[in-house]
């Protein structure tokens, strides 16, 4: 698939965050800030908790700026972290309890094997830059791709560690978007097990099993006790997935005005025994790349109901197509009403894009409750053999 050149239209801004790995001299300064981090959130959560839940008196929902009331002088206690992390953990902490309603969160512990993936907020002020490095509270830094940050204003961002143990400098900064008009008027994209996504004009995107083709390695390293190897496959296994979905949603977001994607729903398939495949495939990721650079594009990405799309015949409608556990294995069919020939995958795709032109769309998944039977019974139906 090759991208068409696109005419600039309009510029827009937009926020992206940069990730930027930082140079490993840095990361026991950063472990020993992300225990103090640590220690702050809990205090934060016990302090608010008994707040909530009082002996006597009224109970009280402390806010952000009561904690930071709470934490004031208490950057003298911390041989690293300054009052303003101190303010913007208290400002995360406040965030998540009330998005979660819960009186208590979960403890950060800072070692063992519970421990919390390290994370050290800052406001945008405190990260500035000096020559060849960047400083933070005191501490200069060497992150690569340094000059990725030139010329750019950030706003306040974080340090945070993955589950290697590598640590990211997370920046986001505003950067301006060329919308451009899309050569194209309209795609239906199909998501699969056997391709990832097929469009209505018959290109795939095929399925990676990035997963899978590393997955005998990761369970030999888990064997032989090489857990920090295991976990640096997992993660090359995560950042192809995401490089080649990264790829194709560009793709089609450039050549297309109005994107349709089917309502599959990868939530209820994990829990069945296509799990692995299903998470493999990445619909989620794809769906919500495509919604957000579409959004910036300034295209139109809906995503409609998918039932029947496989049966139907994109030509006349007829129910003709395969359908059923035994069916699964077509993969190509001759309607018996017109005639026509079919992919399958594509004419799914073609029958999104139908579905989209004359119903209103369903936005995400359809809320219709399923027990877990039921969805088994349709994941079977749709995917049963197809990894
Ligand atoms: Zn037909």
């Amino acid at each position: 698939m090759s991208s068409e050149p696109t005419i600039p239209v309009d510029a827009l801004k937009c926020i992206r965050t940069l990730r930027l790995k930082v140079k490993s001299d840095a990361y026991t300064w950063l472990n020993a800030a992300a225990t103090e981090v640590n220690q702050v959130w809990n205090f934060a959560n016990e302090t608010s908790a008994k707040a909530a839940r009082p002996f006597a008196g009224p109970p009280k929902w402390l806010s952000g700026y009561d904690l930071d009331k709470l934490t004031a002088g208490a950057t003298d206690c911390f041989g690293r972290i300054g009052s303003d992390t101190i303010q913007r953990v208290n400002a995360e902490f406040a965030t998540r309890r009330r998005q979660f309603k819960k009186v208590k969160l979960r403890w950060r512990a800072s070692r063992g094997s519970k421990r919390a993936l390290g994370w050290i907020p800052f406001k945008a002020v405190q990260l500035k830059r000096k020559e060849k490095s960047l400083r933070f509270s005191g501490k200069a830094f060497r992150v690569f791709e340094q000059h990725r940050l030139l010329g750019l204003k950030w706003k306040s961002g974080c340090f945070a560690q993955d589950a290697v143990g590598d640590w990211w400098l997370c920046l986001p900064v505003e950067t301006s978007v060329a919308r451009t008009a899309a050569p194209q008027d309209i795609v239906g994209l199909d998501l699969g097990l056997k391709d990832t996504a097929t469009t209505s004009d018959g290109e795939k995107l095929e399925a990676g099993h990035f997963y899978r083709n590393i997955e005998q390695r990761i369970a030999q390293a888990q064997r032989r006790g090489h857990r920090r190897q295991a976990k640096r496959l997992h993660r090359r296994a995560a950042r192809r997935r995401k490089d080649a979905l990264h790829k194709f949603s560009r793709q089609i977001v450039n050549r297309y005005q109005q994107i349709i994607v089917g309502d599959v729903s990868s939530q209820k398939l994990v829990k069945t025994r296509m799990a692995k495949s299903v998470l493999d495939a990445g619909w989620g990721m794809l769906k919500a790349q495509l919604q957000y650079k579409g959004e910036y594009a300034g295209r139109c990405v809906q995503i409609v109901s998918e039932r029947n799309t496989t049966r139907a015949c994109s030509n006349c409608g007829a129910l003709t197509g395969p359908v059923g556990l035994d069916m699964l294995a077509v993969r190509a069919w001759v309607c018996s009403g017109c005639g026509g020939a079919h992919d399958r995958d594509v004419n799914a795709a073609k029958n999104l894009m139908l579905a989209a032109r004359c119903s209103p769309s369903v936005s995400g998944n359809s809320p219709r409750c399923q027990t877990r039977r039921r969805a088994r019974h349709l994941a079977c139906a749709r995917y049963g053999n197809a990894r």
